[in-house]
This record gives C-alpha cells, sequence and structure tokens, in this order.
C-alpha cells in the first residue's frame, strides 16, 4: 500500500551549501574524549583488520586486485593497541571490518579480546557472511553485539557475477548461523545497482522481513577507479518510490548515529534503511573515523587525507605517542565529503576494501 502522507523529503544538501562555524571552544578536548575542529565528537572506529577478500565485488575491486604485502599490514596485536586507545578516548563504538574480516587468520584473537576491552560497549562487524557459518557463535560468544551482511542479490546467477567468485548458498547458511548462534537485528546491506539488481529490490525486502532481517540500501560510492558506475548510479529516494507501492513504510525517528535514515513496515520488526552518501549527506553529525589495515586513520571516507598510525606504532611501544597521533588527527578531519555523480573519475583513489566500508 502506498502511503504519500509518511515520506520525509530526501533534500541533496550540497556542502557548498553549508557553511561551517568554528567554535574555537569546541577544540577543547574534556579529558579522555575525541573533538574535532567543527565540534563534531567522535565515539566511534571503523577498524579494517585486513584488505584481502574472498569475494571481488564488481564495485568494490578490480578483477585484479594486488593485495598489501604482509608486512605492510598491521598485526593483531597493533589492532588491539590502536582500538584501546581510541577507547581510553572515549570511543564506545567498533566496527570490525575489512576487505573480509573473517578471511584474517586468527581474526577471533583479537575479536575476544575486543569483546572484553573495558569501555568499548558496541563491538559490531561486518562481513561477507561467506565464512559466518564457521564463525557466527564464536563472534556472539565474543561479545559482537550485531552484525552487518552485503547481500546485493537473492540469486545464485546473479550473486557469482557480482561477487565474482562467491556462492550464494554459503551467505545464507552463514545468514541462517547468525540467528541460530543468538545474533539479533542482524542487518542485510545492498548496494543499488541500476540494471544489476533494481529488479530485486522488493524480493530482498521481503526475505529481511520473513527472516527479522533489517535492511539498508547503499548508494553506490566513487571509491577507487572502477568502470561504468556512472551508469548504475541509483538514488536512495528512487528505490524508496520503488518499494512504496509494495509496503506501507512509516518513517522512523530511529537513528544507528550513522548516516542511514530509516522507516519501518508496520506488523514487522524489520527497519528499512537508506544510505545515501550523494544525495543526502549527514556529514555534519559525523561522529567516525576509519582505520585502514595498513594503519592509516581516514577522519573522512570521501577524502584522501590521512595520518599513518602504522608508523607511530612501531616507532615506540608507548601508547601516548600514539594516543597523541591520534588527538593530533581531529585536526585533519574535514567538513565533509566531495561525492558527486562523476562516478567515473573518482575523487577518491582507494577502493572501499582499502578503507574499510
Ligand atoms: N567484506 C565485508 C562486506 O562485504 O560486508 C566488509 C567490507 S565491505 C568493503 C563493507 C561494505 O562496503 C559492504 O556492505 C559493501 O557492499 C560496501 N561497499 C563496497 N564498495 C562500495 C561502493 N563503491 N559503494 C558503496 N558501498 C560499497
Ligand atoms: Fe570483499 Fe566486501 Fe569488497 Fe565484496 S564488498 S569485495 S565482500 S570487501
Amino acid at each position: 500500500m502506498q502511503n504519500e502522507t509518511l515520506r520525509p523529503e530526501f533534500t541533496p544538501i550540497g556542502l557548498a551549501d553549508f557553511k561551517p562555524t568554528i567554535d574555537p571552544t569546541m577544540q577543547q578536548h574534556a579529558e579522555g574524549t575525541l573533538i574535532d575542529k567543527y565540534g563534531r565528537r567522535i565515539s566511534y572506529v571503523r577498524l579494517s583488520i585486513t584488505d584481502r577478500c574472498d569475494f571481488r565485488c564488481t564495485y568494490c575491486m578490480a578483477e585484479e586486485m594486488t593485495f598489501l604485502p604482509r608486512h605492510e599490514v598491521m598485526s593483531l596485536e597493533e589492532c588491539l593497541r590502536v582500538a584501546s586507545v581510541f577507547v581510553g578516548l572515549g570511543v564506545s563504538k567498533l566496527r570490525i571490518t575489512g576487505g573480509e574480516p573473517l578471511v584474517r587468520k586468527d581474526a577471533m584473537w583479537l575479536i575476544d579480546r575486543l569483546g572484553s576491552l573495558p569501555g568499548l560497549e558496541n563491538l559490531v562487524l561486518t562481513t561477507n557472511g561467506s565464512q559466518l557459518d564457521r564463525f557466527a557463535q564464536p563472534l556472539y560468544d565474543a561479545g559482537v553485539k550485531r552484525i552487518n551482511i552485503s547481500l546485493d542479490t537473492l540469486q545464485a546467477e546473479r550473486f557469482k557475477k557480482i561477487t565474482r567468485i562467491g556462492d550464494l548458498h554459503k551467505v545464507l547458511n552463514g545468514i541462517d548461523a547468525a540467528r541460530a548462534a543468538g545474533f539479533l537485528r542482524t542487518k542485510l546491506n545492498v548496494v543499488m545497482m541500476r540494471g544489476t539488481n533494481d529488479d530485486e529490490f522488493v524480493d530482498l525486502v521481503r526475505f529481511a522481513v520473513s527472516n527479522e532481517l533489517d535492511i539498508s540500501f547503499i548508494e553506490e560510492m566513487p571509491l577507487g577507479e572502477i568502470h561504468g558506475r556512472n551508469n548504475t548510479y541509483i538514488s536512495s529516494e528512487e528505490t524508496r518510490q520503488m518499494l512504496a507501492p509494495h509496503f506501507e513504510l512509516i518513517p522512523s525517528t530511529e537513528n544507528s548515529g550513522g548516516p542511514a535514515r530509516y522507516w519501518r513496515i508496520p506488523g514487522s520488526t524489520s527497519r528499512i534503511g537508506f544510505i545515501s552518501p550523494h544525495s543526502h549527506n549527514f556529514c555534519d553529525t559525523c561522529n567516525r573515523v576509519r582505520i585502514t589495515a595498513k594503519g592509516e586513520l581516514y577522519p573522512c571516507l570521501g577524502q584522501n587525507d590521512a595520518v599513518n598510525l602504522l608508523q607511530v606504532l612501531r616507532a615506540s611501544s608507548s601508547q601516548e605517542a600514539l594516543r597523541q597521533a591520534i588527538i593530533d588527527s581531529m585536526g585533519i578531519k574535514p567538513f565533509g565529503h566531495d561525492f558527486t555523480q562523476q562516478m567515473d573519475a573518482p575523487h577518491v583513489v582507494r577502493f572501499m576494501s582499502m578503507t574499510g566500508g
């Protein structure tokens, strides 16, 4: 049933239209907090523990990828040191990501320790689901609170085409394993691609509803040089209009602290989210930074400035130097990203698998 009245607008906000004011008092750090120069408090870190993956999703990677040599990747101990310092600075949410985090050898060693890090309230994971049948239970037992699983299609052949090598059934088994292990509110992430999976959005929502999953539709971002993006971009609003005749979408005021905007379907526990970096960005309330597997701290997914924490980690075993480098990085957090719909000429040359989604 269509619901015309309860529809928040997607108002494109160009960064050029928004002039942030910098209040110098906002740059003062209360002990144990991270605050950037626009007064935004950083409470959420996304930590990529590998750039490697067992899939090669067409929107995320080139077909032939060169992965980092081992010595350029943070050791698991180094990942733990970085996470501990962030938590000491007031970060309460940490997302483990990649690449595919569950292909990192001994990933559970790290996740077990993060799960019992005092002060870390919310340990979550993003995965392609391929290894979840083995890892769902240990992840739950380690204290991981919630899992996001990428799933762009429910058709096995199409899944193989999008991921280049993935097996849909392994992922579906992984989703079942997550539920059996006790995970609630597992979320599916769907990258919207015109001509590739846009005929399945309704089916994907039905699948989410019948399996008590949340689902988020993501606008494709121009990260890394991948050709053909201009032709496949679909906005959140277009997808929402596609769904509207099939589901009564009630706008929700819920906020996961991130860029998604949510809708609910009456009678279902599922939330339908839209992540709209192009058509509706949320840079003004950004609360996060990202750490790559190489130990680079990227204050913004959509910009190229970074701080090299690996050098600091390896120069000294002191946590103080690391703490200072992280505090100093707040000075380069930009106001926002500059994604344009010139998707074939990316301003950001890193693939998403490098930065961690
Ligand atoms: N391998 C894991 C997975 O696929 O969930 C975690 C890493 S992956 C880089 C994290 C998320 O980024 C996935 O949901 C994926 O769909 C999304 N992603 C990758 N490339 C993207 C792009 N160019 N635009 C938008 N989302 C992208
Ligand atoms: Fe791998 Fe995730 Fe990128 Fe797909 S989206 S290639 S699963 S890192």
